[in-house]
């Protein structure tokens, strides 16, 4: 029935509404820290987090995990926020951890009182070794048996700014034995003395994430905080500590496979890599598996939403396909781009008999499997644009486009012959003069002669010129990481190539960033947000008309 069709966290959500637990409530919350530009793996989380809200009558906050000032900037704060937005999803003010720094201050002290943190004084490589590791048991700190005064004075000197940083940590008394090493005494507060984008000077000691992160949602009265599967070994730190001090809500962690991709890697630290070693533009190249990268490139909002539902929510890692991110954005172009027509490797063509100074309108579709979308006028003269791919001086018999004395159609016009090739100095065709039957407007000879092939085109005296960018995988190897190697080892030194001078129908004058249209026969393509102008349009490839992953 109804329960065996949603996926596992769905139904465990069903099964607490079921039992009236958390009053049938259902608070979900987003926590990203705001250290780099969100990724597509992020999207896999923000749709679960918003849906299962959605799906429940219930909320789902947006809550900046910013406990770390070191690595922390408003930038990213930024443009997660529109991110997020832009992905489709609607949030109350933007909540952040740092909100609660007193009262996460509070709950240290209650610890503190209640005999269960201490004042630690080891250094790090100490405290290191004291960790013990998963075979061997941890040993007890000589700081751990401190008194609560002492515990109280000294963190309050730490608060203060009397220590340096790694003088002192803040740490949980749980068990130094524990087969769980996040259990042996983690520290839940240390000295770090860096201003904060939201707090400025107030604190030099900050709550570590494990201790901030399950008081947060707490206080949001969180019902369900999904994450990915690395906090599994967490959880248990979660419970304890909301366990041990006094908060009137638990929320449950639930754990799920995080997204993976192949041919690139989903990781803010990677990702930072590739840009600050200039390996691409930015954190917004068209080439990354950024969400600000992916939305210039011309992916649709529509398409990643779509992606994260039909890959799935579950608790087994796996990688996926590009081929399918790939497919769930063509579905939703191939339903909504309007089709026109840009040559991107022009080849000059003069029709010999076609009155010069003439100009006429043809009526094409502008979509052609939705006759409703309507058509539109595009102009045709004597001098037109074709693809350079679309001529072959030597054609094998198959090949239905142009090549000498051969018949083609242009796309919503007429049918044209090829009659004399022009060769520049070096030999390479530029221009071919071709004949045009008037009889044959719309693409249809009276005669009923059959013409199998049709090719786009443009008219050269009607034209704009843009860069086009195409796109390859920005990896060559599925696993870039496979055998232990450096990432950027596989790099796709081909991932982009840059076409100058392509001739676009007049209207795409008047394209705007994020508007996706499908260049007829040779995919879909939209204006550059950032780099073009309206002297110099330049064009990305959003994605092709195919599939070209699969080898
Ligand atoms: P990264 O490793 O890229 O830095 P992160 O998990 O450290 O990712 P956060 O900003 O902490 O990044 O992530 C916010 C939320 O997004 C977390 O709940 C995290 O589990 C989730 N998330 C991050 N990457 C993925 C992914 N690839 N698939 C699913 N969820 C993810
Ligand atoms: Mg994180
Ligand atoms: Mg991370």
């Amino acid at each position: 029935t109804q329960i065996a069709k949603g996926h596992f966290i769905e139904n465990i959500i069903k099964e607490d509404l079921a039992e009236n637990k958390n009053n049938g409530r259902v608070v979900t919350r987003f926590p990203p820290e705001p250290n780099g530009f969100l990724h597509i793996g992020h999207a896999k989380s923000i749709c679960l987090n918003f849906n299962m809200a959605q799906k429940f009558n219930g909320k789902c906050n947006l809550r900046f995990d910013d406990s770390n000032p070191a690595k922390e900037k408003q930038i990213y704060i930024d443009s997660i926020m529109s991110t997020v937005k832009w992905l489709g999803f609607d949030y109350d003010t933007p909540l952040h951890a740092s909100d609660y720094f007193d009262a996460l201050h509070d709950f240290a002290v209650e610890l503190i009182k209640t005999g269960k943190a201490y004042v630690c004084s080891l250094a790090a490589d100490e405290m290191k070794e004291y960790r013990g590791t998963l075979t061997e048991p941890g040993k007890e700190s000589p700081y751990r048996n401190r008194s609560v005064e002492e515990n109280l004075d000294l963190f309050r000197r730490m608060r203060a700014g009397e220590f340096d940083e790694g003088e002192h940590t803040l740490r949980a008394k749980i068990d130094m034995r524990s087969p769980n090493i996040n259990m042996r005494d983690p520290v839940i507060y240390r000295v770090k003395k860096a201003l904060h984008p939201r707090t400025g000077d107030k604190w030099c000691i900050y709550p570590m994430y494990d201790f901030t992160h399950c008081i947060s949602d707490a206080l949001e009265g969180v019902t369900h905080s999904l994450c990915s599967l690395e906090f599994e070994d967490h959880r248990p730190l979660y419970d304890w500590i909301l366990d041990n001090i006094t908060i009137p809500c638990h929320p449950q962690q639930i754990e799920f496979a995080r997204m993976n991709i192949n041919y690139t890697v989903l990781s803010k630290r990677k990702l930072q890599r590739l840009v600050s070693e200039g390996l691409v533009s930015g954190w917004d190249d068209p080439r990354l598996p950024t969400l600000e990268g992916m939305r210039r490139r011309g992916y649709t909002p529509a398409a990643i939403r779509n992606f994260c539902d039909v890959i799935g929510v579950s608790k087994k890692e796996s990688r996926i396909d590009m081929g399918l991110l790939e497919s769930c954005l063509r579905e939703d172009l191939n339903e909504n781009a309007p089709r026109v027509m840009g040559v991107i490797r022009p080849l000059k063509i003069t029709l010999e008999n076609y009155p010069e100074g003439a100009t006429e309108t043809l009526a094409a579709m502008n979509h052609p499997q939705k006759p409703e979308a309507g058509k539109r006028e595009v102009s045709f003269s004597k001098h037109l644009y074709v693809e350079q791919d679309d001529f072959m001086e030597d054609p094998p018999k198959k090949f239905f486009r142009l090549g000498p004395g051969r018949e083609v159609r242009l796309r919503a016009a007429y049918l044209i012959t090829c009659k004399e090739i022009i060769k520049n100095e070096a030999g390479e065709v530029v221009e071919l003069i071709c004949t045009y039957d008037p009889e044959t407007r719309g693409g249809n000879a009276p005669d009923g002669r059959k013409v199998k092939g049709t090719i786009h085109w443009v008219n050269a005296q009607d034209c704009i010129d843009a860069q086009i960018r195409l796109y390859d995988r920005l990896f060559n190897d599925e696993n870039p990481e496979k055998d232990g190697q450096d990432f950027v080892e596989n790099l796709n030194p081909d991932s982009l190539e840059i076409l100058e001078h392509a001739k676009l129908e007049r209207r795409l004058e008047k394209a705007e960033p994020e508007v996706v249209y499908q260049f007829e026969r040779l995919g879909y393509f939209c204006l550059d947000a950032k780099e073009s102008t309206p002297e110099k349009p330049v064009f990305n490839r959003t994605v092709t008309l195919r599939d070209t992953w699969a080898k």
